[in-house]
């Protein structure tokens, strides 16, 4: 019998092609994912596409293979292999949605703790601390070089989804695989110096505007802000600014469960942080969304303060089950 990462490892090198997939608002484990089965890919002979809806945030533009990355899906004949990275449904590929489903065979790989289970291949693994772990095991199976460049982009992914290897979610095979990557070539201080310690001023600008209107719930047990289109033209700042921000106010002493609503074109995008025993993806599954216990998101339609009432609500009832 062979294991999932052995059968996708086979249909992956007897295809002539492939479209591998990031979800909307890539992050580093998503792009470092797909940009290592790309290269994995390019090893074997398989002609590899990859594609972000949403491109490459400045961060991560220097990943090996970032240059490649399409942001409108390929016209033509129908792709022999998708993948789907860690997209939990078909729709966070945003317009490599259809693409995607009219490829031959559709392999979802996902860690997230909900995930549709579309396709035809569902390699879905929640112990898995990034979908970079479930990747190196693709190719592994594959029986690829393991390059420097291909090191790097597993390595981003494991260091950006483990918020440099300080979130619960990291393993000691997560660090094994993190030194192994290392020995490489990969260099964790590169991936750190980029995403963490490097910023504009227009992100720090933003993250001042958006903490000092942070409120807290009577009991101190939520916190939560709001980023307008016009917090961000103050500042000077972009949409992938906030990133980090709902962390900061789970910081917060007592604070459970962090909420920052973003109002953007497409809705209030929500990003949800918590702590303990407190599920984040329950909240976010309420409303569509989805992702980790301890991080998770969702997008919703209405007013600001319908959509701020209503997550807080269903806030209120997940810290009387999981306080
Ligand atoms: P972030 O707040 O960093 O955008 O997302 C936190 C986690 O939740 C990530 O793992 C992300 O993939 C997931 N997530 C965020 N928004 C959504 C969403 O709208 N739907 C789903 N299914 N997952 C989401
Ligand atoms: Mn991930």
């Amino acid at each position: 019998m062979s294991t999932l990462p052995e059968t996708i490892a086979g249909i992956l090198k007897s295809s002539p092609d492939a479209l591998i997939v990031c979800h909307v608002g890539p992050d580093g484990d998503c792009l470092g994912g797909a940009l290592a089965l790309a290269l994995a890919c390019d090893a074997v002979g398989v002609t590899a596409t990859v594609g972000s809806a949403d491109g490459v945030p400045e961060a991560y533009a220097v990943l090996p293979g970032a240059a490649r990355i399409i942001t409108t899906p390929p016209a033509g004949a129908p792709i022999s292999v998708g993948i789907a990275v860690e997209c939990s449904s078909l729709d966070r590929a945003g317009s490599f949605a259809g693409a995607l489903q009219g490829s031959r065979t559709l392999i979802n790989i996902d860690h997230h703790l909900s995930n549709a289970g579309y396709g035809n291949i569902v390699y879905w693994d929640t112990s898995a601390a990034a979908v970079g772990e479930q990747v190196f095991e693709i190719l592994r199976a594959m029986r690829v070089p393991l390059t420097t460049a291909i090191a790097q982009c597993l390595l981003t992914a494991l260091v950006t989804d483990t918020g440099s290897f300080r979130f619960p979610n990291t393993t000691p095979k997560t660090l094994r695989l993190a030194a192994d990557l290392m020995d490489l070539g990969a260099s964790v201080h590169a991936v750190v110096e980029r995403v963490y310690e490097t910023r504009t001023p227009g992100s720090l600008r933003l993250t001042g505007a958006a903490l000092r209107e942070l409120t807290l719930s009577a009991d101190g047990r939520i916190a939560w802000t709001v980023v307008t289109p016009a917090m961000l033209q103050t500042a000077g700042a972009l949409t992938e600014d906030t990133t980090g921000l709902v962390g900061m106010l789970r910081q917060i002493r007592g604070v459970r469960i962090a909420f920052l609503f973003e109002v953007t074109p497409a809705g209030i995008r929500v990003g949800i942080r918590s702590r303990d025993a407190v599920r984040s993806n329950v909240i976010a599954e309420t409303f569509g969304g989805g992702g980790h216990k301890g991080a998770a998101g969702f997008t919703a339609q209405g007013e600001l303060d319908d959509v701020v009432a209503r997550t807080l609500a269903e806030a209120e009832k997940e810290l009387r089950v999981h306080a």
